[in-house]
């Protein structure tokens, strides 16, 4: 195995391209080392991002928040700005793991590792996130949504990668929060998850976005759950139709952490709870 650590992201993408054997980055590591430990994964080159100084940190843009994809979950931890402005997706990242995870992990390798209980994708979802990705052929831009196609796949092609995040400015007036169960309280991946977003106008909820995790093959954005709540100041009734909107979307696995019954009826009580906290935040009453 071959082991590279460019300093730019042309450089990496460049290398990726060439490779005729399996090629993946390294950012944290911390599912790829597992994996490769294991021998799920053998690659015939590694490609360390953690080099590149346009991967690293957070910055704040005339549009919103960039961070670059090799970014530690500890250090969005500590961004005071952005726990400001994305709390939810903020505390959805540090639930990964532990200290020691938080201190290598990403988000951007938790989006392309690709599992379906993810815990920072569905509130990057919910927050309208979008990646920049890189290749040799040139840059696009693509909605978070588009980039997870199902449990370990991506719609990422040969030669790219991904070199940051962004999140738009949040509107005044908005909120959004993350939620998942796990069966106990520290380092366990959600048996379901919810996120969501929302933006108020004269205390009625204007718009929102509601994403779950853990009950699909890939995270999955809920319009009926934001439309039972759009035009309503939350109130029960809309928190409920919010609770079967999303109870209805869910198509879980049933194994010994989650029967599919138990699974779809969790996703509609951490759809509500996730509403109201967004709510809360945004200012709501
Ligand atoms: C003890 C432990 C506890 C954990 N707890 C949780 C948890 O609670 N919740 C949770 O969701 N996950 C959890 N995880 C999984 C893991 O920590 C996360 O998925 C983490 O965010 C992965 O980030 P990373 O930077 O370490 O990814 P890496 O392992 O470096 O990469 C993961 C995958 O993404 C690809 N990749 C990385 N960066 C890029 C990029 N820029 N462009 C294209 N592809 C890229 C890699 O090639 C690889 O396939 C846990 C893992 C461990 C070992």
């Amino acid at each position: 195995m071959r082991y590279e650590a460019p300093n730019t992201t042309k450089e990496a993408a460049a290398l990726l391209a060439k490779e005729k054997g399996q090629a993946f980055v390294l950012a944290g590591g911390t599912d790829l080392i597992v994996r490769m430990r294991l021998g799920m994964t053998e690659p015939d080159l590694v490609v360390d991002i953690k080099n590149i100084a346009s991967m690293q940190g957070v910055t704040r843009t005339a549009t919103g928040t960039r961070i670059g994809a090799a970014t530690s979950g500890a250090v969005l931890g500590e961004n005071k700005a952005l726990i400001k402005a994305w709390p939810g997706v903020v505390e959805a990242v540090n639930l990964i793991g532990s200290d020691q995870i938080q201190s290598r992990c990403t988000m951007v390798g938790n989006l392309c590792n690709a599992s379906p209980a993810a815990d920072s994708v569905p509130a990057m979802i919910a927050a309208g996130a979008k990646a920049q990705i890189v290749s040799p052929k040139g840059r696009r831009t693509v909605a978070v949504e588009k980039i997870v196609t199902g449990p370990g796949q991506t719609s990422l092609k040969k030669g790219e990668l991904i070199e940051s995040i962004t999140l738009p400015k949040p509107l005044p007036r908005s909120g959004d929060a993350y939620l998942r169960f796990i069966p106990r309280t520290e380092m366990d991946i959600a048996v379901v998850s919810a996120a969501v977003s929302l933006t108020l106008e004269r205390g009625v909820v204007k718009k929102a976005r509601v994403v779950l995790g853990a009950v699909a093959p890939t995270a999955v954005i809920v319009p009926a759950a934001a439309k039972a709540i759009i035009g309503t100041k939350l109130d029960d009734a809309a928190l409920e139709k919010l609770a079967k909107a999303c109870s209805d979307m869910c198509n879980p696995i049933d194994d010994k952490r989650g029967t599919i019954e138990y699974r779809t009826k969790v996703a509609g009580v951490l759809g509500k709870r996730a509403a109201k906290i967004a709510f809360q935040r945004a200012g709501g009453s």
